[in-house]
């Protein structure tokens, strides 16, 4: 769902990629140790993971995307469905145990959708997508006019009002130039924050409908060529995407909490949380261009302005837009495809890999070039399992229907099972969009060093040198950018020091979320990119075969990188003697997190200090142009002391208690007894939902991790402990105080049960 955003970084280097080539590149054989193996039991799993990566086929990884895009495959199409039954066919094939598990979701459909300009002048918006010349399948018929999913229905008739990218901030500029959105239709350009914000916010302050059109700004013409030429978005080409509430909980909007099974009792949609009051309709910037047009009222701030080729007015009027929106309602059937290893010694400990299968329309980029990935390695560990491996613990294998419309069919799976997966999952390893570039990483700080072994065991197909070496020196020249945030600037100094390179943390916008934010199971997401041109036709019909043959990944190489470096994270977690976990690595980056909210509450007193004083000396009055009105913002609430002290001892106790932690694990040498190590994995596999708290944040309580959680107004972005951050943001205070203490509270829980773990491991050495 997410598009990859590690661009610019470097300029596009030159390639020599030969296209369908088939072999697995040769993978330099690291001399370091690997994380919860005894030295023998490396130089054994580096042996396997060779005889993986000969399995691995980048021509056959070609010929499953172009089968599984060989039509639309959104939610409820026919192809999506027999994609879902293709996989099945193949992971029984492989040796897995397969089948598919059905859920009945909440989807609504659009049966009419139409934008039309009634005034000043008339014109109706196309609101489709026409066949691009050399890309087979976009004149197919089958897909769903370009809509955004879970916006009301709606007839409605209204002045327009440019408002920017429709986020809080554009909403307190537009209140300075005297105009608002009451009973009016808002259009906003997508950017800026999440999508399903826009038309909240545009319905929080009044308005009636809202259109959200792609500027060529940020994907189309001014970026680069557009498609076919290039491939960055035509001026036909519409971003769709959901707009349910999902960072109050993702999945089936009438489930909250539990899984869409046949015999559940779903909410009435009137009771659906997550579910927007007003139309909203994505559209192309050929048709958001007139409408644009149309505009008077106060020319936008400079900051406002794409680069369409007119002069941007806010309104609101003369233009009088007329939208409708018109759904079927009913229940759609989704199928995931689980498929299982089952594990020879730890059986009941379970490795989740999983990456989603339904598209927009046909979905090459989004998410099928990451189930190739997922697929390759599936049947090379049917062949090594056929061959007489024999995984320590349980490999799960997932291939998730619905992640579109709202991360539906992992997060309904994931509701269903919720007792197991709590008892069982020890890992969740996702992939969604993946092709040519850099490696991506993010997830659970203890896995950091996971990653990063085996990141430094794969060969980037372009450089020749490791996967992590490029990583790393991706992430040191965003850290140099004149315009790099402190947190890339910091990341890059730690990777100068040439350890571990610092993993993101995970917000949402893939289906990661229910296993980490709600049940508390450690997970990582990997994605490889950054020399593509994805961003111009995301969401949208051009996301086909062959824009992903000639712009993703010609070669294929990277979607073998993807299966090499997420194979060797399945498999050694599924076969370490100790789970390959270090705490050390989440404390550290804890203590970072803390350090930022001290800063965060001084820089925001700061803010306001200076804004009162230019009040107060009337400073925005007098630079104000007569002719051309801007009234001076509203006033800062004053920042008083926040009581940190209760988080800072957690995280202070903590860091000595993780400390402890890894060392012991280094002394046991990865050998305590077999008992002792199944009662140190136990313990261990746990560890993350330590870190959750049953009554979850404030007013979503779905989400339960106190770490990791998606903004409430950033959508996909994560906010690390949101608890507190948010109310740092959001002027709130006591509510920073409260959570400080809470925060801190789940901390030292997380601690005690370190310390247990430390003590476990001292006396597996005695
Ligand atoms: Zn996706």
């Amino acid at each position: 769902m997410k598009p990859i955003s590690f661009r610019p970084l470097l300029a596009v280097l030159s390639l020599t990629i030969a296209a369908g080539t088939s072999a697995a590149p040769a993978v330099p054989d690291s001399s370091t140790a690997l994380l919860g193996f005894t030295a023998e039991g490396a130089t054994a799993q580096r042996a396997l993971e060779r005889r993986f990566d000969a399995q691995l086929s980048a021509n056959e990884m070609r010929d499953w995307l172009k089968h599984l895009s060989a039509e639309p495959n959104q939610v409820g199409s026919p192809h999506d469905k027999a994609n879902a039954e293709f996989m099945l066919s193949l992971f029984k094939q492989w040796g897995w145990d397969a089948r598919i598990e059905r859920f009945d979701v909440l989807y609504p459909t659009p049966k009419e959708v139409s934008v039309e300009l009634v005034a000043p002048t008339a014109f109706k918006a196309a609101l489709h997508e026409p066949p691009v010349a050399g890309d087979a399948s976009s004149g197919l018929p089958g897909a769903l006019p370009p809509y955004n999913v879970y916006g009301a229905d709606g007839d409605v008739t209204g002045e327009l009002v440019y408002v920017n990218h429709g986020m809080p901030d554009d909403y307190k500029e537009l209140a300075r130039h005297g105009v608002d959105v009451k009973g009016k239709i808002v259009i906003v350009r997508y950017g800026g924050g999440w999508r399903g914000l826009k038309p909240e916010l545009a319905y929080e302050h009044g308005a009636v409908g809202c259109l959200i059109y792609s500027d060529p700004r940020d994907d189309g013409y001014f970026a680069g060529d557009t498609y076919p030429k290039g491939g960055w978005r035509p001026a036909e080409g519409v971003q769709r995407g959901s707009v349910a509430k999902m960072m109050v909980y993702p999945g089936d909007p009438t489930t909250p909490g539990y899984g869409s099974t046949p015999n559940a009792k779903p909410l009435a949609i009137a009771d659906a949380k997550t579910l927007l009051k007003i139309p909203v309709l994505p559209i192309s910037y050929a048709d958001a261009t007139p409408l644009l047009q149309a505009l008077g009222g106060p020319v936008a701030p400079e900051s406002w302005r794409g680069a369409l080729p007119i002069t941007y007015h806010i309104g609101a009027g003369p233009a009088k837009v007329h939208m409708a929106v018109k759904s079927d309602w009913n229940r759609k059937s989704i199928y995931d495809v689980i498929a299982t290893i089952k594990g020879a010694q730890e059986p009941d400990r379970w490795i989740v890999r999983g990456n989603h299968h339904d598209g927009w329309v046909f979905g090459a980029w989004d998410p099928l070039a990451g189930t190739i990935a997922e697929l390759g390695e599936a049947k090379a560990i049917g062949a090594l399992v056929k061959s007489g491996w024999k995984p320590k613990r349980t490999i799960v294998y997932a291939s998730w229907d619905g992640e579109e419309p709202g991360l539906l069919g992992s997060t309904e799976w994931a509701e269903t099972h919720a007792k197991e997966l709590r008892q069982k999952a020890v890992l969740y390893l996702n992939s969604d969009t993946n092709a040519r570039g850099f490696l991506g990483a993010e997830g659970s700080h203890s896995l950091q060093h996971l990653v990063n072994l085996a990141a430094a065991d794969v060969t980037d197909p372009e450089k020749g040198v490791s996967v992590l070496e490029r990583r790393r020196a991706a992430v040191r020249v965003a850290g140099a950018q004149p315009d790099a945030k402190p947190e890339t600037r910091e990341n890059a100094k730690i990777a100068a020091q040439g350890g571990d390179v610092p993993i993101g943390a995970l917000g949402s916008g893939s289906d990661y979320s229910a296993f980490l934010e709600h049940l508390g199971i450690a997970s990582v997401n990997l994605g490889f990119g950054g020399e593509d041109d994805n961003d111009g036709i995301y969401h949208s019909r051009y996301d086909s075969f062959d824009h992903f043959d000639r712009f993703g990944d010609p070669g294929f190489k990277y979607e073998v990188a993807l299966a090499q470096v997420a194979g060797r994270i399945v498999m050694r977690t599924a076969d370490a003697d100790l789970l390959p976990m270090r705490f050390g690595d989440f404390s550290a980056t804890l203590d970072r997190y803390v350090a930022q909210l001290h800063k965060l509450a001084d820089d925001e007193r700061k803010k306001a200090d200076e804004q009162h004083k230019l009040l107060d000396a009337h400073d925005y009055e007098l630079v104000s142009d007569p002719t051309r009105p801007v009234a001076p913002p509203e006033r800062l609430s004053d920042v008083p002391a926040i009581d940190f002290a209760p988080l800072d001892a957690a995280a202070k106790a903590l860091h000595a208690s993780a400390q402890a932690f890894d060392a012991a694990y280094a002394a046991s040498g990865s050998k305590p007894s077999a008992k002792q190590s199944a009662q140190i994995n136990e313990l261990m596999g746990r560890m993350e939902q330590a870190l959750t708290d049953p009554d979850g944040l404030p007013g979503r309580e779905w989400f339960k991790h106190m770490i990791y959680a998606p903004g409430l107004l950033t959508g996909y972005g994560v906010k690390t402990v949101p608890g507190v951050r948010e109310a740092l943001e959001a002027r709130d205070w006591q509510g920073a105080d409260k959570y400080a203490a809470i925060t801190a509270k789940v901390l030292d829980g997380y601690r005690a049960q370190l310390d247990k773990l430390t003590a476990l491991l001292q006396e597996g050495k005695r």
